[in-house]
């Protein structure tokens, strides 16, 4: 069995802390992470940027990783739901271990996504926290009611879904928006890589 460890995000721009989470994650399971990149998600504005800006960004970040990008879900026309991209992936690897990171704010609010009830039939979790934030209760969460609890990282390698695994390892504080919000103020962000603000200020992005 070949896990698939995914990353799905905006990336509107790409920060550091999406590097240490899929950092975190590879190390823990030891299988490198690919970043999934949205195209217009559902459940939030649609980005200042092109998404070809977007991927550009990504793709300057994880220059030299190792880490890969899945691009399938800026090729499609429509909204790209989580679940109709996990159910792709799962009719390609029927049997693989498919297991997606999704950052405290995302465990919390992973109940209310389209077609929720399915998601913990498609994919394992891999839960990271942001600093600062609370564990809330996982029994009263939607993954603490609809899937099982890892208590180590490793176990998610051994089921193709249904599991879910919090991280003790927190990352980095910051956020896309935190990151817009400094540059639209025409202030220094940080937190980002070098490189990619270069990209951002040749191309007058987030003003
Ligand atoms: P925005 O501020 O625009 O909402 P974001 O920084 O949360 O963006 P996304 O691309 O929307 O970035 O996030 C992709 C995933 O990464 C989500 O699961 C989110 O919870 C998680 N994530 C992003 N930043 C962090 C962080 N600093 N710590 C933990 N998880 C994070």
């Amino acid at each position: 069995m070949r896990a698939l460890l995914l990353l799905g995000g905006t990336f509107s721009p790409v920060h550091l802390g999406h590097l240490r989470m899929a950092e975190i994650a590879s190390e823990s399971l030891g299988v490198s992470a690919t970043f999934l990149i949205n195209s217009i998600p559902p459940h939030k504005e649609a980005p200042s940027v092109t998404s070809s800006d977007r991927l550009r960004m990504l793709e300057i970040a994880l220059k030299g990783t190792g880490f890969s990008i899945d691009t399938r879900e800026l090729r499609r026309s429509s909204p790209s739901y989580t679940s109709e991209t996990l159910r792709e992936i799962r009719a390609e690897r029927p049997h693989d271990p498919v297991i997606f990171i999704i950052g405290m704010d995302s465990f919390r609010t992973i109940g209310s996504w389209h077609e929720a009830e399915e998601l913990p039939e498609l994919a394992s979790f891999f839960v990271i926290r942001r600093p600062g934030t609370e564990v809330p209760p996982p029994e009263k969460s939607f993954l603490g009611q609809h899937a099982e609890r890892a208590g180590q990282a490793g176990e998610l390698l051994r089921a193709p879904a249904g599991k879910y695994f919090i991280s003790e390892r927190e990352c980095l504080p910051v956020s896309s928006t935190a990151i817009r919000q400094a540059l639209a103020r025409g202030e220094e962000p940080s937190l980002i890589s070098p490189e990619v603000l270069q990209y951002i200020r040749k191309n007058g992005l987030y003003r």
